[in-house]
This record gives C-alpha cells, sequence and structure tokens, in this order.
C-alpha cells in the first residue's frame, strides 16, 4: 500500500510585521553624587582614612616623603604598603622611609592606545625603578625626559603628583 510517508511540506515561515515601539518614557533624572566619585578605569584608589587602612602612605606622600610598610616581628619590607604582613601574617607594621632616588630598570614609551582619560598625554614614558638597599622595584610613570633620550640605567626621583581632585600618587623624574 503506497502510504503517504512524505514529510508535509513545511510552510515558509512568515515574519510577523515589527511591532511598533513603545511610546518613550522621560528618562529618570540622574542623581549627582554628594561628592565626585572616582570614573570608571580610575587608576588612583580612594585615599582618606575613611576608605582605606593604607591612608598613611599618600598622606606621607603629600609631604614628599616615599614610604611602605615593615613588620616588626621579622623585618619583612613590602611593597606595596600592605596592612598585614605578607610572610607572618601579623598586623603590627611600621611605615618606613624608602629611598627616593633610584635608576630605570626598564622601561616603556606608551605612543598610542592610552587608558581613558590619557589621550592627551601621549607619548608618555612608564617603568619599572630600582631603589637602592629593598627586595623590589617599583612601577610608576616616568617625566622628565622625551621617551626617545630615556634610557636603562637613568637616575630618577620619586616626587608627588597631586591629582586635581585632591588625591596624591607618587611618580618618576629624571634627574639631571
Ligand atoms: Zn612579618
Amino acid at each position: 500500500m503506497a502510504g503517504s510517508s512524505e514529510a508535509p511540506r513545511r510552510r515558509a515561515a512568515v515574519l510577523a510585521p515589527p511591532e511598533p515601539a513603545p511610546p518613550k518614557s522621560e528618562p529618570e533624572p540622574v542623581k549627582k553624587p554628594a561628592a565626585p566619585l572616582p570614573f570608571l578605569l580610575d587608576f588612583f584608589p580612594l585615599e582618606d582614612e575613611k576608605n582605606t587602612r593604607l591612608a598613611a602612605f599618600f598622606r606621607n606622600l603629600k609631604e614628599g616623603r616615599l614610604t611602605t610598610t615593615k613588620c616588626r616581628s621579622d623585618g619583612t619590607l613590602a611593597w606595596p604598603p600592605r596592612v598585614v604582613c605578607p610572610q607572618c601574617h601579623q598586623a603590627d607594621l611600621d611605615w618606613v622611609d624608602l629611598p627616593m632616588v633610584g635608576r630605570i630598570y626598564a622601561f616603556s614609551a606608551v605612543l598610542m592606545g592610552a587608558p581613558l582619560g590619557m589621550e592627551s598625554e601621549v607619548p608618555f614614558v612608564v617603568g619599572l625603578v630600582d631603589i637602592p638597599d629593598v627586595p623590589f622595584r617599583l612601577f610608576g610613570r616616568i617625566v622628565g625626559t622625551p621617551w626617545e633620550q630615556c634610557h636603562v640605567g637613568q637616575k630618577v626621583r620619586a616626587e608627588p603628583y597631586e591629582l586635581p581632585d585632591g588625591r596624591v600618587f607618587y611618580r618618576f623624574r629624571t634627574v639631571g
């Protein structure tokens, strides 16, 4: 018997006409925060006592001192500064001054693709700096010399860098 084994033919899909867009409502008014907040991709942290237990680092930096934490128990010098010792995990730490002068260990020039908000500063230099008598290198912005003339071994001095909103960070300036 010749049964109808043929599958029913598919009906061509018919696209429904687009529904009319819902009427636009008025956008919610943007509530402004009481104080300006850092924007997304903010490279600089909240620095006051209310927001960080490392506020002393920024306070010292405003006075021109580059400081970090040293463990009272085992003498571990940490970078960046910590609230507990990375070796023995106790929180009894001292703030100690770091040498302000060092030498470029490695550097890179940012010639394009700058992070948001830094487009106007291109070209600029970032690098790793060796400072004497510490077991780490510091990373930071290097200013004072065009990138083409920067070189490994060049002497730099750390300095505070004030942001327009009152925060502070460090950077290195070439010496001589
Ligand atoms: Zn320790």
